[in-house]
């Protein structure tokens, strides 16, 4: 039986890139596609041909609960906005669904909410920051870095629509580099004549953002050491770049009890 499959945010630049991904994978469909602001305002819309891969017999619907319970999707993939996410996965797990989830913007108090919220509904719950595969090999390499050459920042930069700063990855990145590394040199004190020149502050770890036209998704991780810088960076050329770990998880998720986050759980 193949993966029915529900897409919140269908309507977005990443929700149509995941109608087209699960549309054009082996044993998985897309069962419904919900996006209210989409819905609301144009006339009835085909997922598939929004996407750009044909009509699938999918339309664009606004009611999140009505499509759980008419359609029964066995996960969903919510790539929507920071501020909807909760309230979408509330609804989901609720229902039973498992849950693949790219929208950034969790906290620890959401994530552990979502921990709650599987053991109730019995169900699984994947969340990754990024889903790009050399993404995740960036973070794993950046952690076996920082344990040799602990003084560390951060530069991500990503396109002007992006809501959130810095972006998960960048925080993520520098959780794993900050619980890798010892001896940092932090004990300067420095002046800001320009108020956050210096970055945002992660356990000692400086994230700087940069929001411009033209980028999807890029991160430089920079290490200093006696006489040599080392570079790790990854470019996210397009989105599709995404798709193969959001398919991983979706093949995955509901053999996963409860909460997991990080796509390198998949992989490694
Ligand atoms: P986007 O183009 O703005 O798409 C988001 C879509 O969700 C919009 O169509 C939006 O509609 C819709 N939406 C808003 N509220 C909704 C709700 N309650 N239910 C269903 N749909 C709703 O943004 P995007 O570039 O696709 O990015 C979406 C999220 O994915 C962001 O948080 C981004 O940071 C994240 N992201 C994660 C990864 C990863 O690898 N984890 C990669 C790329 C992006 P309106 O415009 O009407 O609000």
């Amino acid at each position: 039986m193949p993966i029915n499959v529900l897409v919140t945010g269908a309507a977005g630049k990443m929700g149509r890139a995941v109608v087209k991904a699960v549309t054009e994978a082996d044993g998985m469909r897309v069962v419904a596609a919900v996006d209210p602001g989409y819905a609301d305002s144009n006339p009835p819309t085909d997922a598939g041909t929004l996407a750009g891969v044909g009509e699938i017999g999918v339309s664009i619907d606004s009611n999140l609960v009505a499509a759980l319970r008419r359609a029964g999707p066995d996960v969903t993939v919510d790539f929507t906005r920071p501020n909807v996410v909760m309230g979408n996965l509330r609804k989901v797990l609720a229902e039973g669904a498992a849950a693949v989830v790219g929208t950034t913007g969790l906290s620890e108090a959401d994530l552990a909410e979502l921990e709650r919220l599987c053991d109730d509904n019995d169900t699984s719950c994947f969340v990754a920051p990024n889903f790009a595969i050399g993404a995740v090999l960036m973070m794993q390499f950046a952690q076996t870095a920082a344990r040799f050459m602990p003084d560390v920042e951060i530069i991500e930069m990503h396109h002007n629509q992006k809501l959130d700063a810095p972006s998960g990855t960048a925080l993520r990145t520098a959780e794993l580099a900050a619980a890798a590394r010892i001896g940092a040199s932090t004990d300067r004190t420095e002046k800001e004549t320009l108020q956050g020149a210096r970055g945002g502050d992660l356990e000692g770890i400086k994230i700087h953002s940069v929001r411009l036209p033209g980028f999807v998704a890029s991160q430089a991780v920079i290490f200093g050491g006696q006489g040599q810088t080392l570079t790790i960076r990854h470019d996210t050329l397009d989105r599709s770049s995404f798709m193969p770990g959001v398919v991983l998880a979706i093949r995955n998720v509901q053999s996963l009890p409860g909460l997991t986050v990080g796509l390198e759980k998949l992989m490694l």
